[in-house]
Protein backbone atom coordinates (compact mmCIF):
# COMPACT_ATOMS: atom_id res chain seq x y z
CA UNK A 1 0.00 0.00 0.00
CA UNK A 2 1.47 3.49 -0.47
CA UNK A 3 2.70 5.25 2.96
CA UNK A 4 0.70 8.50 4.03
CA UNK A 5 3.08 11.03 5.40
CA UNK A 6 1.33 13.67 6.97
CA UNK A 7 2.46 17.02 8.46
CA UNK A 8 0.56 18.54 11.36
CA UNK A 9 1.72 22.23 11.45
CA UNK A 10 -0.46 22.48 14.97
CA UNK A 11 -1.35 26.47 15.79
CA UNK A 12 2.24 27.02 13.88
CA UNK A 13 3.14 29.60 11.63
CA UNK A 14 1.91 32.98 9.17
CA UNK A 15 -0.32 32.42 5.49
CA UNK A 16 3.12 33.62 3.99
CA UNK A 17 5.64 31.16 5.96
CA UNK A 18 2.87 28.29 5.39
CA UNK A 19 2.75 29.71 1.24
CA UNK A 20 6.51 29.09 1.33
CA UNK A 21 6.39 25.72 3.00
CA UNK A 22 3.81 23.78 0.58
CA UNK A 23 5.68 26.08 -2.50
CA UNK A 24 9.33 24.50 -1.71
CA UNK A 25 7.51 20.99 -0.96
CA UNK A 26 5.69 20.88 -4.58
CA UNK A 27 8.92 22.23 -6.31
CA UNK A 28 10.99 18.98 -4.93
CA UNK A 29 7.16 16.87 -5.57
CA UNK A 30 7.45 18.05 -9.16
CA UNK A 31 10.46 16.26 -10.00
CA UNK A 32 10.11 13.21 -8.14
CA UNK A 33 7.14 11.24 -6.64
CA UNK A 34 8.74 9.45 -3.43
CA UNK A 35 6.56 6.80 -3.31
CA UNK A 36 4.19 8.35 -0.59
CA UNK A 37 1.20 10.48 -0.44
CA UNK A 38 2.25 13.19 0.66
CA UNK A 39 -0.69 15.26 3.37
CA UNK A 40 -0.35 19.27 4.81
CA UNK A 41 -2.10 20.20 7.97
CA UNK A 42 -2.40 23.42 8.09
CA UNK A 43 -4.12 25.75 10.97
CA UNK A 44 -7.99 26.59 9.95
CA UNK A 45 -7.23 30.56 8.78
CA UNK A 46 -4.06 29.28 6.56
CA UNK A 47 -6.83 26.17 4.39
CA UNK A 48 -8.32 28.00 1.78
CA UNK A 49 -4.86 30.06 0.56
CA UNK A 50 -2.95 26.60 1.13
CA UNK A 51 -5.65 24.57 -0.44
CA UNK A 52 -5.79 26.84 -3.52
CA UNK A 53 -1.83 26.76 -3.93
CA UNK A 54 -1.67 23.14 -3.79
CA UNK A 55 -4.89 22.70 -5.84
CA UNK A 56 -3.24 21.02 -9.09
CA UNK A 57 -0.44 19.42 -7.66
CA UNK A 58 -0.36 15.98 -5.72
CA UNK A 59 -0.30 17.12 -2.27
CA UNK A 60 -3.36 16.07 -0.32
CA UNK A 61 -5.23 19.24 2.08
CA UNK A 62 -6.59 18.06 5.60
CA UNK A 63 -7.46 19.96 9.05
CA UNK A 64 -6.48 19.22 12.17
CA UNK A 65 -9.91 18.99 13.80
CA UNK A 66 -13.49 19.50 13.11
CA UNK A 67 -16.92 19.36 15.16
CA UNK A 68 -19.25 16.29 15.28
CA UNK A 69 -22.34 18.50 14.02
CA UNK A 70 -22.47 20.34 10.21
CA UNK A 71 -23.57 23.56 11.39
CA UNK A 72 -25.09 25.53 14.25
CA UNK A 73 -24.76 27.02 17.74
CA UNK A 74 -20.77 25.96 18.15
CA UNK A 75 -19.33 29.45 18.69
CA UNK A 76 -15.96 29.18 17.74
CA UNK A 77 -15.97 25.27 16.14
CA UNK A 78 -15.34 24.34 12.12
CA UNK A 79 -17.64 21.54 10.83
CA UNK A 80 -16.39 19.20 8.80
CA UNK A 81 -19.09 20.13 5.91
CA UNK A 82 -16.97 23.40 6.14
CA UNK A 83 -13.79 21.55 6.09
CA UNK A 84 -14.92 19.83 2.70
CA UNK A 85 -16.53 22.86 1.09
CA UNK A 86 -13.62 24.66 1.40
CA UNK A 87 -11.48 21.58 -0.61
CA UNK A 88 -9.84 19.41 2.56
CA UNK A 89 -9.52 15.40 2.08
CA UNK A 90 -8.36 14.73 5.42
CA UNK A 91 -9.23 15.54 9.05
CA UNK A 92 -7.12 14.42 12.07
CA UNK A 93 -9.02 13.81 14.83
CA UNK A 94 -8.38 13.06 18.70
CA UNK A 95 -4.79 14.26 18.47
CA UNK A 96 -3.63 13.64 21.95
CA UNK A 97 -3.77 17.77 22.28
CA UNK A 98 -7.36 18.06 21.56
CA UNK A 99 -7.47 15.12 23.94
CA UNK A 100 -6.16 16.33 26.81
CA UNK A 101 -6.41 20.59 26.18
CA UNK A 102 -10.00 20.33 24.92
CA UNK A 103 -10.97 17.25 27.52
CA UNK A 104 -12.28 15.28 24.43
CA UNK A 105 -13.15 11.73 25.05
CA UNK A 106 -13.48 8.50 23.11
CA UNK A 107 -17.27 8.99 21.99
CA UNK A 108 -16.00 12.74 20.74
CA UNK A 109 -13.75 11.19 18.67
CA UNK A 110 -16.03 8.72 17.75
CA UNK A 111 -18.50 11.35 16.39
CA UNK A 112 -15.70 14.19 14.92
CA UNK A 113 -14.85 10.82 12.52
CA UNK A 114 -18.28 9.59 11.62
CA UNK A 115 -18.87 13.31 10.60
CA UNK A 116 -15.45 13.48 8.61
CA UNK A 117 -16.77 10.57 6.96
CA UNK A 118 -20.42 11.55 6.11
CA UNK A 119 -18.64 14.60 4.43
CA UNK A 120 -16.33 12.40 2.46
CA UNK A 121 -13.28 13.35 4.21
CA UNK A 122 -10.62 10.36 5.35
CA UNK A 123 -10.54 10.89 8.98
CA UNK A 124 -6.88 10.41 10.74
CA UNK A 125 -7.87 9.06 14.51
CA UNK A 126 -5.57 9.26 16.90
CA UNK A 127 -4.70 6.87 19.46
CA UNK A 128 -1.76 6.31 21.65
CA UNK A 129 -0.51 6.51 25.57
CA UNK A 130 0.93 8.66 28.22
CA UNK A 131 3.97 7.88 29.70
CA UNK A 132 2.47 6.79 33.07
CA UNK A 133 0.65 4.02 31.18
CA UNK A 134 3.66 2.57 29.65
CA UNK A 135 5.81 2.67 32.67
CA UNK A 136 2.32 0.80 33.88
CA UNK A 137 2.05 -1.94 31.22
CA UNK A 138 -1.36 -0.60 30.09
CA UNK A 139 -0.09 0.56 26.39
CA UNK A 140 -1.74 -2.15 24.78
CA UNK A 141 -5.28 -1.93 26.74
CA UNK A 142 -5.19 1.74 26.49
CA UNK A 143 -4.86 1.15 22.53
CA UNK A 144 -7.55 -1.26 23.00
CA UNK A 145 -9.79 0.76 24.43
CA UNK A 146 -9.37 4.33 22.34
CA UNK A 147 -9.56 2.51 19.18
CA UNK A 148 -13.16 0.40 20.08
CA UNK A 149 -14.17 3.83 21.58
CA UNK A 150 -13.12 6.22 19.16
CA UNK A 151 -13.42 4.18 15.18
CA UNK A 152 -16.56 3.91 13.80
CA UNK A 153 -18.59 1.06 11.89
CA UNK A 154 -18.82 3.30 9.08
CA UNK A 155 -15.06 2.84 8.73
CA UNK A 156 -12.80 1.24 5.71
CA UNK A 157 -9.75 1.71 4.52
CA UNK A 158 -9.67 5.16 2.02
CA UNK A 159 -11.99 6.71 4.76
CA UNK A 160 -9.92 5.61 8.09
CA UNK A 161 -6.08 6.02 8.72
CA UNK A 162 -5.27 5.04 12.32
CA UNK A 163 -2.39 7.30 13.92
CA UNK A 164 -0.51 5.43 16.47
CA UNK A 165 0.81 8.57 18.52
CA UNK A 166 2.49 7.48 22.17
CA UNK A 167 1.79 11.03 23.80
CA UNK A 168 4.97 11.19 25.67
CA UNK A 169 6.96 11.08 22.19
CA UNK A 170 5.24 14.20 20.69
CA UNK A 171 7.23 17.07 20.30
CA UNK A 172 9.67 15.84 23.08
CA UNK A 173 12.59 14.17 20.75
CA UNK A 174 11.70 10.32 22.66
CA UNK A 175 10.64 8.08 20.16
CA UNK A 176 9.50 4.11 21.19
CA UNK A 177 12.21 1.46 19.77
CA UNK A 178 11.66 -0.25 16.61
CA UNK A 179 10.48 -3.40 19.17
CA UNK A 180 7.94 -1.55 20.73
CA UNK A 181 7.01 0.23 17.98
CA UNK A 182 6.20 -2.69 15.70
CA UNK A 183 4.00 -4.60 19.05
CA UNK A 184 1.69 -1.89 18.69
CA UNK A 185 1.40 -1.68 15.34
CA UNK A 186 0.48 -5.23 14.77
CA UNK A 187 -1.60 -5.11 17.75
CA UNK A 188 -3.93 -2.43 15.59
CA UNK A 189 -3.57 -4.66 12.72
CA UNK A 190 -4.76 -7.44 14.43
CA UNK A 191 -8.04 -4.76 16.20
CA UNK A 192 -8.64 -3.67 12.26
CA UNK A 193 -9.02 -7.78 11.81
CA UNK A 194 -11.40 -7.99 14.05
CA UNK A 195 -13.74 -5.19 13.05
CA UNK A 196 -13.04 -4.85 9.25
CA UNK A 197 -13.30 -7.23 6.50
CA UNK A 198 -10.60 -5.51 4.41
CA UNK A 199 -8.32 -4.93 7.71
CA UNK A 200 -5.18 -5.31 5.78
CA UNK A 201 -5.58 -2.15 3.57
CA UNK A 202 -5.95 0.26 6.38
CA UNK A 203 -2.80 2.52 6.63
CA UNK A 204 -1.54 2.09 10.05
CA UNK A 205 1.01 5.32 10.36
CA UNK A 206 3.40 6.44 13.06
CA UNK A 207 3.64 10.18 15.06
CA UNK A 208 5.54 10.96 18.09
CA UNK A 209 9.45 12.82 17.39
CA UNK A 210 9.96 12.05 13.68
CA UNK A 211 12.93 13.14 12.14
CA UNK A 212 14.77 12.37 8.44
CA UNK A 213 17.20 10.49 11.26
CA UNK A 214 14.85 8.27 12.22
CA UNK A 215 12.21 8.60 9.50
CA UNK A 216 13.90 5.38 7.49
CA UNK A 217 14.10 3.39 10.21
CA UNK A 218 10.80 3.88 11.44
CA UNK A 219 8.60 3.79 8.24
CA UNK A 220 10.36 0.47 7.64
CA UNK A 221 8.94 -1.27 10.43
CA UNK A 222 6.21 -4.00 9.53
CA UNK A 223 2.55 -2.75 9.88
CA UNK A 224 3.83 1.22 9.91
CA UNK A 225 2.82 2.56 6.71
CA UNK A 226 3.17 6.12 7.35
CA UNK A 227 3.88 8.86 9.87
CA UNK A 228 1.93 11.55 11.23
CA UNK A 229 4.77 14.52 11.73
CA UNK A 230 4.65 17.71 13.72
CA UNK A 231 8.04 19.49 14.24
CA UNK A 232 9.56 18.06 11.48
CA UNK A 233 7.05 19.39 8.92
CA UNK A 234 7.30 22.76 9.40
CA UNK A 235 10.74 22.76 7.31
CA UNK A 236 10.12 21.93 4.00
CA UNK A 237 13.78 20.22 3.87
CA UNK A 238 13.20 18.11 7.01
CA UNK A 239 9.10 17.05 5.94
CA UNK A 240 10.56 16.10 2.37
CA UNK A 241 13.89 14.45 3.84
CA UNK A 242 10.89 12.30 5.72
CA UNK A 243 8.69 11.68 2.30
CA UNK A 244 11.96 10.24 0.42
CA UNK A 245 13.03 7.74 3.46
CA UNK A 246 9.91 5.74 2.88
C1 LIG B 1 2.08 15.29 16.37
O1 LIG B 1 1.76 16.20 17.12
O2 LIG B 1 1.22 14.71 15.71
C2 LIG B 1 3.48 14.93 16.30
C3 LIG B 1 3.78 13.75 15.86
O3 LIG B 1 4.38 15.87 16.73
P1 LIG B 1 5.98 15.76 16.68
O4 LIG B 1 6.38 15.16 15.36
O5 LIG B 1 6.46 17.17 16.84
O6 LIG B 1 6.39 14.88 17.82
Amino acid sequence: MRPLIAGNWKMNGSIASGAALVAAIMEQRAEIDPGCDILVCPPFLAIRTIGDLIQNSPIFLGAQDCHKDSEGAHTGDVSATMLSDVGCDFVIVGHSERRANHQEIDETVLFKAEAAHANNLVAIICVGETFDDRQNDRTLSIIENQFNGSVPKSSVSNNTVIAYEPVWAIGTGLTPSPMQIAQVHDFIRELLKKNFVEAEAFRVIYGGSVNPDNSKEILSINNVDGSLVGGASLKSEDFWAICKSV
